[in-house]
């Protein structure tokens, strides 16, 4: 065996996409430094133009995370205190943090045996006239089915907020996610696809007056300075981020491509094998995460961890069962069979920009055996 062959294949490695920016990034970084250009400042200024142009909408608010955009969008959303939201019940917990900060209550729906994201035909059932606003996430890079959720938001005059975090660049119908709610929402967290050398976020949104209200949030509630018109918040985002952002932000194309290279290698070498693949169902996918679904996935874990290859879990318990929501839900037990499938079932293989082919045969080689051990 080549030393290559018993090198662990990593989950993610973030290293390669650090190695093409390094050259830029460095002198760029020193600018900063000397300029003080810690908070904000010329950089966010200016990465936050370049994003809204890149995703095509008008107003791009940059913040210190994912989570504390999904909380400023909740305050500009104008919900309050008991109102409703339906959220899939399949997602991160950051998806919810703002809601349950602004005294709100998740209302969680199942979600699509094929994308994993919010099922609609469950969020009809489950609304009632306390729910306010709506917040579909597009899960693992793919988009929810947007039209469907756009007619029903408006068939039922709720708010849309879209969570992004995960698919930054992907599109639906030609237009960028994010851009078809009142808000989208993105998280620059170093593992996403557009990651920083630490936290970030950002707010999209094409309403001016949100636009407004969002940037105050962020910077203490200020409407101008030393006059705080609102409760706010310090949620800025380090000029350092958005300087990092910046140079990675011209690549994200690239980087994107070659994932969705990576996963149709998998998808051609994994078909005949037991496991239930990602499917494009809603027109595109940037393959944040490559989520498969296995049964006896543990087994197959193990298996895999023994082999080199290491594989993440997303996500294995369910929001609706979180201990921090016990008082705020009450849980319905058999409620969320779709949900309950992709949290026992679901296993994410290797998958970044840069991966090797070799690193990709080493995974498809490691599942395939696995399957055909457990045959015979
Ligand atoms: C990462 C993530 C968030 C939160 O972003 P942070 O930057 O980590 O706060 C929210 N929702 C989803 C779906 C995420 O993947």
């Amino acid at each position: 065996m080549t030393q290559q062959a018993n090198e662990t294949v990593p989950f993610v490695d973030l290293s390669i996409q650090w190695n093409q920016v390094h050259d830029e990034v460095m002198p760029d970084l020193e600018k900063l430094f000397k300029a003080s250009a810690f908070c904000l400042g010329p950089w966010a200024t200016a990465f936050e133009t370049q994003v809204a142009e890149y995703l095509g909408v008008k107003h791009a608010i940059a913040v210190s995370s994912g989570s504390a955009a999904l909380h400023v969008a909740t305050i500009a959303a104008g919900i309050k205190r008991g109102d409703k939201v339906l959220v899939p019940a399949h997602t991160f917990i950051g998806t919810i943090w703002g809601l349950l900060y602004e005294g709100a209550i998740p209302v969680f729906c199942d979600v699509e045996e094929a994308t994993g994201t919010i099922d609609l035909d469950d969020a009809e059932r489950r609304i009632d006239d306390g729910v306010k606003a709506i917040i579909p996430v597009h899960l693992y890079g793919q988009p929810a089915d947007v039209a469907k959720l756009m007619a029903f938001a408006e068939r039922h005059g709720l708010t849309v907020i879209e969570d992004v975090a995960q698919a930054i660049g992907a599109r639906y119908q030609g237009k960028a996610l994010g851009t078809f709610g009142s808000m989208g929402c993105f998280s620059f967290y170093p593992g996403k696809n557009l990651g920083g050398a630490g936290e970030g976020g950002l707010v999209i949104t094409n309403d001016d007056e949100k636009a407004a209200i969002l940037r105050s949030l962020r910077e203490h509630g200020q409407s101008r300075r030393y006059v705080h018109e609102r409760i706010g918040y310090n949620y800025r985002m380090d000029g350092i981020q958005a300087l990092v952002l910046g140079h990675k932000l011209k690549r994200l194309d690239d980087w994107t491509a070659q994932r969705k290279a990576i996963a149709a290698r998998y998808a051609a070498a994994l078909a005949d094998t037991p496991l239930r693949l990602p499917a494009i169902v809603h027109g595109d996918h940037v393959y944040h995460l490559y989520v498969v679904r296995a049964e006896r996935r543990d087994d197959l874990r193990a298996f895999l961890d023994e082999r080199g290859v290491q594989t993440g879990l997303h996500y294995p318990v369910p929001l609706h069962q979180q201990p921090c929501l016990a008082e705020i839900v009450t849980p319905a037990a058999d409620g969320y069979p779709v949900t309950t499938d992709w949290a026992e079932n679901g296993l994410s293989l290797p998958m970044f920009a840069g991966m090797t082919a070799a690193q990709q045969d080493r995974v498809i080689d490691a599942v395939r055996s696995h399957f055909e051990g457990t045959r015979r």
